[in-house]
């Protein structure tokens, strides 16, 4: 297949890998640039050299989704082997099942509730005056009340966002199911599974092509845009106007790793729903690779704070009061001719990673099928307001 225009791509992690790929396949030159060095963005994966455990050094990623196509799309790239996420909660001295399930409940009151029993307290306990909760905190009240907020939500959201729940929104709870069942399967999606060999793994082979070459450790800058047939955005969408209109604001995470020989937890993931308690969770990797077996372990303490101007970012905070802010870079980005802002930070939200692909294939398909049309490709495919 002949060559076609030149594409740049800024972020070699799911949206850049996905959407490079696409373009490649139909004859597009793709050069990706990352600023980092290594691919993957925030999914990135290593062995650790010591435990041969595989890390996710970027905190924990599990992939779920009920996009048949996504999962097929995954899949040729990497064996999925099956995972199911069964997340822990430590609260008040006790260790709980989450999401929030019957077991959760019953031990929790100390009761012994079949699930309709179960379900009609709940609803005794919910604030019925909140009738369109808005906030997270609004949204934790009305559908699992007072005492399992405090316990499992209030505290862990309050350390995880560095603000109060009644300043985030609803649609970061609503994340999460309650289950008047004994399921505690974290997500309620059909495919769940975690790649044989990481996630850095599969974007390596999804990067695989001919027609892609991968900068690491390059800066992409605005100015060199206009020696491109296209551009597609993955970083920061703040970052691409040089921050003109003030910093978005973001949540950063550290991570304190420690071994330990054995196994530390029991289980992958290790929330804590105390306020006194300075991390929201500990995870144990190994655990993320049930089919492995590994005598040493490798464990991350993880702590969220407010993201510096020399720090990673990961969770986009979208307080309503930045709303403005945010309007300001939509308007410009949508000034700017030849650019499409795409993942997680492009577009400045919180994409689980079903989501980016998703919208990446979309994205490339659209490029596709605008340019057959010599009509102009939006700077979104999906604006952040
Ligand atoms: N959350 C909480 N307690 C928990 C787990 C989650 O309060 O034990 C809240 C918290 O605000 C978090 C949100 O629910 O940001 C979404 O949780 P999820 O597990 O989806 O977060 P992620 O793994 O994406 O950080």
């Amino acid at each position: 297949m002949p060559a076609k225009g030149k594409i740049a791509i800024v972020g070699a992690g799911l949206s850049g890998a996905v959407i490079g790929r696409e373009l490649a396949l139909a004859g597009y030159q793709v050069e990706i640039f990352d600023a980092r060095s290594h691919i993957a963005g925030n999914c990135h994966t290593e062995r650790d050299a010591d435990t041969g455990v595989m890390v996710h050094l970027y905190g924990p990623h599990i992939f779920h989704t009920d996009d048949a196509e996504v999962w097929d799309y995954v899949n040729g790239f990497e064996t999925f082997l099956p995972y199911k996420n069964r997340v822990k909660t430590t609260s008040q001295d006790q260790v709980y099942s989450l999401p929030v399930n019957l077991h959760t409940i019953n031990q929790f009151f100390g009761k012994t509730f079949r699930p309709d029993e179960a379900r009609a307290f709940i609803e005794e306990q919910a604030d019925k005056t909140i009738e369109d909760p808005q906030t997270f905190e609004e949204q934790a009240l009305r559908f699992v009340g007072k005492d399992l907020y405090e316990a499992f939500f209030k505290g862990y959201t309050e350390k995880q966002w560095g603000c109060s729940p009644t300043d985030l929104p609803a649609s970061i709870l609503k994340r999460l199911p309650v289950r008047f069942n004994y399921d505690d399967n974290y997500f309620f999606h059909k495919f769940q599974g975690m790649p044989e060999n990481g996630y850095t793994d599969m974007i390596a082979a999804i990067l695989d092509h001919d027609n892609i070459s991968v900068k690491l450790e390059t800066r992409f800058d605005r100015a060199e845009a206009a020696g491109y047939a296209h551009v597609f955005y993955s970083g920061p969408l703040d970052g691409y106007f040089n921050f003109e209109h003030g910093r978005l604001g973001y949540r950063t995470l550290d991570f304190e790793r420690f071994t330990y020989q054995g196994d530390y937890q029991g289980c992958a993931v290790m929330n804590y729903g105390d306020a006194s308690v300075p991390y929201t969770r500990i995870t144990e990797h190994k655990h993320f690779s049930p089919w492995e077996d590994h005598a040493g372990s490798v464990c991350y303490r993880e702590f969220a704070r407010v993201c510096g101007p020399d720090d990673i970012p990961y969770y986009p905070i979208r307080l309503v009061k930045e709303k403005e802010q945010l309007a300001e870079y939509v308007a410009r980005a949508e000034q700017e001719a030849g650019v499409t802002f795409v993942g997680r930070l492009g577009t400045y939200r919180y994409l689980d990673m079903d989501v980016t692909i998703r919208e990446a294939l979309d994205t490339a398909r659209l490029y596709l099928s605008k340019t057959a049309k010599n009509a102009a490709m939006p700077a979104f495919l999906h604006p952040p307001v």
